[in-house]
């Protein structure tokens, strides 16, 4: 089995959506990438426009692209990604989804982010993450007439039907029946494996409780569920789903649990994502203060150690492509 680390490389503090644009939290990457080689794995780093331009961004992100202990990709947050057909500021202030982008729109700012990478790592990025998980067949179709290899913008079992963007839109997508192991999709239904050169590698969220397997029934009728105190208690319970994230209270059971669940799926990866700005000290709601980074790298040390005792080896996105092509 594979690990897979995809890092989305933005702004400091997105969830408050700030009016003006600070890097900050970048300079605090060289820990995480240490930490990272000195397990033996080797992250995927997502970038931003304003993270892509940025130079002093760049002069940290470069030399492990250059060296190879690192791959750099693309993630698009449509409201710092020009070109701006809409206002500026209302794009700031609604966040919408990729997929709610005009079809040109999408194309434009892809090919300006897309750009931005190749002048500024002189590499033309091969992965890509839609901000907020906001992917569906448009996206997709354009990620393949710009050269994409790989897409992991699905967060199966999970549905983003009740987050806004748009105020005129539908929320986001709803991801609760889409497949856990990689596929190339098909650009007609980007639930379902197809033929085209994109491969979707999912993000890793599993049923980690009595009922492990992928489409168990009970597992299903769970996600069918309305949002309620009663699906809480039953996910809590029976179903217990989690995603290889590290949250304030994550231990060692969580990354086992996960790693088994992956095991009785025979799963090639399991994928495990962070944003750069959780690792600075009030970068993100996950950690507010130098403690909560501490406790956050304690974490993190305890699942790399984990997943490097079990024989995990390290790949990146566009690594795993060849590998499983
Ligand atoms: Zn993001």
């Amino acid at each position: 089995m594979k690990l897979i680390i995809t890092v989305d490389t933005e702004r400091d503090n997105e969830w408050k959506r700030p009016d003006k644009t600070s890097l900050e939290n970048i300079k605090f990457l060289p820990r995480f990438q240490e930490l990272c080689e000195r397990y033996g794995f080797k992250p995927t780093y997502l970038l931003t426009y304003e993270v892509a331009t940025d130079p002093s961004s760049i002069a940290i992100l470069k030399p492990w692209q250059e060296k190879s202990t690192a791959e750099i990709g693309a993630h698009m947050h449509p409201w710092t990604s020009p070109p701006f057909e809409k206002d500026e500021f209302w794009e700031n202030k609604v966040h919408r989804f990729p997929h709610e982008l005009s079809d040109g729109e999408i194309r434009d700012k892809l090919a300006v982010l897309t750009q931005s990478i190749i002048n500024n790592f002189g590499i033309r990025p091969k992965s890509f993450r839609a901000g907020r998980w906001g992917f569906d067949k448009r996206v997709a179709s354009e990620l393949i007439r710009q050269n994409y290899i790989v897409d992991s913008s699905v967060t199966p079992k999970i549905s983003w039907k009740n987050t806004k963007g748009d105020p005129s839109g539908q929320g986001g997508p709803d991801y609760r029946f889409f497949p856990a192991s990689p596929y190339f999709l098909d650009p007609q239904n980007i639930s379902a494996p197809g033929h085209s050169s994109l491969l979707e590698i999912p993000m890793t969220v599993l049923f980690t409780g009595v009922f492990k397997k992928e489409n168990n029934i009970f597992g299903k009728l769970v996600l069918s569920l309305p949002e309620s105190f009663l699906k809480k208690v039953i996910n809590r319970l029976f179903v217990r789903l989690k995603w290889l994230r590290i949250f304030q209270n994550s231990t060692k059971a969580d990354f086992k649990r996960i790693y088994k669940a992956a095991q009785k799926n025979k799963l090639p990866f399991i994928q495990f994502m962070i944003h750069s700005s959780e690792l600075m000290p009030g970068g993100s709601p996950y950690a507010k203060n130098e403690e909560d980074i501490e406790r956050s790298y304690r974490q993190l040390e305890t699942m790399l150690a984990y997943f490097k005792d079990q024989g995990l080896q390290g790949t990146t996105l566009s690594e795993f492509y060849y590998d499983f092509k």
